[in-house]
């Protein structure tokens, strides 16, 4: 028996006892006091601005512009003309710009890390871990492919299809912006893209990162705003849209898009099943229960927000989880030792609040381990919900933040019927020993990815995307590309 389980208290460790602050100083972030748009390689001045402040203590990092339509649509003609340099450049010379922008994130990534941790609130050891390291993989990825569009469709005669309107979410901002322009260039498409209104700050660095690369002028235009920016970059004279966020505006982009002849691709919400078999690696599982849903403050698409028990082991599953939950940090996202850092923005926290109210009110059983949260700043305890009914909103409905819901299955059959019973089918988790059950119930889950014995594991050689309410199109891989070419 270790120590933790002698003690035989609900604390893991012992009451006080924590450790010593670690943080990371911000003192290599240096901001401006306002930044413009960045277009045909200059920054333009914003007519209109907003204060882009940080999660962690709402303290105001910087102004920076809101984008008009007059703005968008000059964006997209600079976008244009870039287009046909671009796009007759040599691929080989394409794709020394990307891994020249490759090179520079990993070599500055740091920097990087330690903005998006302070204008998004997560915590540095995921920005430094996770997101830059992916964030320069997928800029190398897809510099490897410009100069093989040929041998990846062969006999298809692959085109750059023109300009790409992109808009991305808040929750992984300067990655988010890698998935989006790194196959689009590696195309010889041209871009604009505009960031989330909270979490503008790793994009618009990202704009000295392409002039340090040389990267030709209107190659890449950076235009800043809130969703009338996104609406009204859907509305220009593009030829592609990709998005990222929620359902909701992914709904009205597709609307908006009907008869016009552009393309479009959405990756949007998700609710994802994490399924735990009794014959599975226990303490495994617990730490892909944990990181399915923790991670990034649970501000994941795929994030494995609904938990399928099978009923045999639910009570160790849930009493292990639990002590495990007690263990998690949560705090200053600058902090090293942070597991769980701030929630996005009052907005997000209003709407995790609201949800995880409705799952009180309508009967279940709510666990949040002891912890202080800071005054300041936005934050939510990681919770889980145990006593779930399927028709819960907190089992339909995506939250978006820390908050897992527990429920039980006895048969495998009864565990897909179960994990399939939403509208959304972005991912899905499967924990057993057993390999002719992954691939049995991998067969079956309506899921665009599906994992086996982990969970949020990402690769820029591997297609990510949705079913049904979660989206269609695939970022990443050979795959990532065609949404960005025409064929003959
Ligand atoms: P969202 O409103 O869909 O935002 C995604 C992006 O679209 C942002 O850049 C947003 O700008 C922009 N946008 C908003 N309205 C638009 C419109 N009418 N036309 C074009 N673009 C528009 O999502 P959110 O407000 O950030 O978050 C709301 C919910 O979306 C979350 O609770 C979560 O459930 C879901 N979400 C999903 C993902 C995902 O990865 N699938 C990511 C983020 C959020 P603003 O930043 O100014 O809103
Ligand atoms: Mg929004």
């Amino acid at each position: 028996m270790t120590d933790l389980e002698r003690r035989g208290d609900r604390s893991p460790v012992p009451a006080g006892w924590t450790y010593a602050p670690a943080p990371e100083s911000t003192e290599i972030v240096s901001l401006q006091e306002r930044y413009g748009l960045f277009v045909g390689g200059e920054w333009l001045e914003g007519a209109e601005h907003y204060t882009t402040i940080s999660p962690r203590d709402e303290a105001p990092l910087a102004e920076v512009a809101q984008a008009g339509e007059a703005d968008v649509h000059h964006a997209v003609a600079v976008a244009r003309e870039a287009f046909s340099t671009w796009s007759a450049l040599a691929p080989s010379e394409r794709a020394k710009y990307l891994f020249r922008i490759a090179r520079i994130l990993a070599e500055r990534s740091r920097e990087f890390a330690v903005l998006e941790s302070l204008n998004g609130g997560k915590p540095i050891k995921e920005s430094r871990d996770v997101d830059l390291p992916l964030a320069a993989a997928h800029f190398f990825y897809y510099a490897g492919w410009a100069d093989k569009l040929e041998y990846a469709f062969p006999n298809q005669d692959p085109r750059p299809i023109g300009v790409a309107g992109q808009i991305i979410p808040w929750n992984f901002p300067l990655l988010m912006l890698a998935w989006k322009i790194a196959p689009a260039l590696a195309a010889g498409n041209t871009v604009v893209l505009k960031p989330a209104e909270t979490t503008p700050l790793t994009a618009l660095l990202f704009c000295d990162v392409l002039r340090q690369a040389e990267l030709p002028p209107g190659t890449v235009n950076i235009v800043t705003g809130d969703g009338r920016t996104g609406a009204a970059l859907v509305d220009a004279d593009i030829d592609k849209v990709a998005f990222t966020g929620s359902t909701e505006v992914g709904k009205a982009i597709q609307r908006r898009l009907a008869g016009t002849g552009k393309r479009v691709t959405l990756e949007l919400g998700g609710k994802a099943a994490n399924i735990v078999f009794d014959d599975c690696a226990l303490d495994q599982a617990v730490e892909g229960i944990v990181n399915g849903i923790y991670f990034n403050q649970g501000h994941v698409c795929c994030a494995g927000s609904r938990l399928f028990v099978q009923e045999s082991i639910y009570e160790p599953v849930v009493e292990k989880l639990k002590r495990r939950m007690a263990t998690l940090r949560v705090g200053d996202p600058l902090d090293k030792n942070t597991d769980v850092g701030a929630i996005n923005s009052r907005m997000q926290l209003d709407r995790i609040t609201e949800l995880v109210e409705a799952g009180q009110a309508e009967g279940a059983e709510i666990y949040q381990p002891p912890c202080r949260l800071p005054e300041r700043g936005y934050w939510f305890a990681p919770t889980v919900f145990t006593n779930v009914a399927q028709s819960y909103r907190i089992a339909q409905e995506e939250i978006f933040g820390p908050v897992l819901s527990v429920l039980t299955f006895r048969t495998p059959d009864e565990a897909v019927e179960k994990a399939n019973n939403t509208p959304y089918g972005l991912s899905a988790g499967i924990w057993t020993e057993k390999g002719s059950r992954i691939l049995w119930m991998a067969e079956r889950l309506r899921a665009g990815v599906v994992w086996a014995n982990t969970f949020n594991r990402f690769d820029p050689t591997s297609p990510f995307g949705g079913y049904k309410e979660s989206g269609f199109g695939r970022e990443g891989g050979r795959h990532g590309l065609e949404p960005y070419l025409s064929f003959s």
